[in-house]
This record gives C-alpha cells, structure tokens and sequence, in this order.
C-alpha cells in the first residue's frame, strides 16, 4: 500500500508566530485525521527551528521548500540539503513551477538539488506539470515526461523509492481552477505509467503521486478518490488549519 500523503506549501506566507499559530490550529484538529493518511507541512526556512520544536513528537512531517544545488561553500543566500536534514526535516520540495519559473531552475540545477536531498536522507516531493498554453496545445503528456525523465531517471531504485510525485498544473495553481478528476487521474496514469516503464511495475506501484492546484476541502474528496492520486500538495488551503485538515479528512 502506497502513502497518501497531505503536504502543506506555505510559500513565502506568514511570520513565526503566526506559523506558529497556524501549527498548533493542525495539532489541535491531528485526531480527526486517519492514522494512514500522513501530514507534512513545508514552512520557510526561517520556521524551520520552531515549528520543528511544535511538531516533536507528533505525526507530522516538516518539509522544507527548496534546497541549495551545492552541499556547502560560498552561495550567498541559499540554504544546503545537510542544514535542513539536521534539523529534522524529512521532506524537501523540489521543482515547484514557481521555481522554475521564476528563478530559472532547469532539470540540470534539479539533479543536483535530488542528488543531494537523497544523499542526506530527505524525501524530494518532486513538481511536475504542464502549462496552460502546453495543455492547449496537446503537449502535457510530453512535458511531464520530460520532466521526469530528465530529472528522476539516472536515480536507482533504492533512491527512487525515497521520492514522492507532485502533479501541480500550472494553470491550476493559486488560479482557484482546477483540473477535473478526470483530467487528473488521465496524467496521474500516466506518470505511473512512465514510472512503470523505467523503474518497473513494484516502484510504480508504490510511488505516491500527489495532485497540486487550488485544491481545497471542497473538491479534495473527488480528487482522492481517482485510483491514481494518493493525496495533495496544497498551497492556499495549507494557510488555514481548518482547510488543511478538511484536506486531510477527505480520503
Ligand atoms: C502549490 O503551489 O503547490 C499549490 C498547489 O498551490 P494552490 O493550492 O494555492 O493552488
């Protein structure tokens, strides 16, 4: 049985003490949320150590949203995968299309970014997806497979095991549009699939897929229950325990 897994993408949202807030609204609601279903929330890096403190000895995960390319040195500004591993994130999100858009990141800076997120034991929530003008032009099946190819094929099994999927459609994130659960569950396969073809039917099998883009209480229920989606990456809703853990619930 793969993981369903709920992860929370705070973005560039809220001071400490109201992610601090934000944290002990979730742990409040934590006992209507099916033990099989895991949380995991991804604050900023300046979060990192207190809501770290929060969550001790519960069964939430922390996440961060991005890790250097290089181990350590001199990149002014950037944060290196063995910082956050040390203080006990399990998770990293990588290649969310805000990053790729906005700061450029291609599948080369992606390899090395997954190359070193495994190497220090963290989980890479690795983004996918197409945009709106791809999608209308037929070439969203293309431009995951690329994404994926490039990025997640020279892996070995072992470390393909540590890796969760991400489908975020561009069109769809932060626009309140969402894909219909039917158009996610079509790409959903696929990725599967693709997944299947190079690294076997066992790790297609046990890789979670998440499904990412205006997300929320309302529609979570139809999306979980497509066969191939097996939980959210949610940005807006992630800002309200109360939303977030209506995401949680709708398995
Ligand atoms: C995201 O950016 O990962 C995301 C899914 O955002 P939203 O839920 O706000 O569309």
């Amino acid at each position: 049985m793969r993981s369903k897994i709920v992860a929370g993408n705070w973005k560039m949202n809220t001071t400490v003490n109201e992610g601090e807030a934000l944290i002990q609204g979730i742990l409040a609601k934590m006992e209507e949320v099916p033990a099989s279903v895991q949380l995991v929330v991804a604050p900023p890096f300046t979060h990192l150590v207190p809501v770290q403190a929060l969550l001790k000895d519960s069964a939430v995960a922390l996440s961060a949203q991005n890790c250097a390319d290089q181990g350590k040195g001199a990149y002014t500004g950037e944060v290196a995968a063995p910082m956050l591993s040390a203080l006990g994130c399990q998770y990293v999100i990588l290649g969310h299309s805000e990053r790729r858009e906005y700061y450029g990141e291609t599948s080369e800076t992606l390899v090395r970014k997954i190359d070193l997120a495994l190497a220090e034991g963290l989980k890479p929530i690795y983004c996918v997806g197409e945009k709106l003008e791809e999608r209308e032009a037929n070439r969203h099946f293309d431009v995951v497979e690329a994404q994926i190819r490039e990025v997640l094929f020279h892996l070995t099994a072992e470390q393909f095991a540590q890796v969760v999927i991400a489908y975020e459609p561009v069109w769809a994130i932060g626009t309140g549009k969402t894909a219909t659960a039917e158009q996610a569950q079509e790409i959903h396969a696929f990725i599967r699939r693709t997944i299947a073809d190079h690294f076997g039917a066992e790790a297609a099998e046990a890789v979670s897929i998440l499904y990412g883009g205006s997300c929320k209480p309302s529609n979570a229920k139809e999306l979980f229950a497509c066969p191939d989606i097996d939980g959210g990456l949610i940005g807006g809703a992630a800002l309200k325990a109360e939303d977030f853990i209506g995401i949680a619930v709708s398995f």
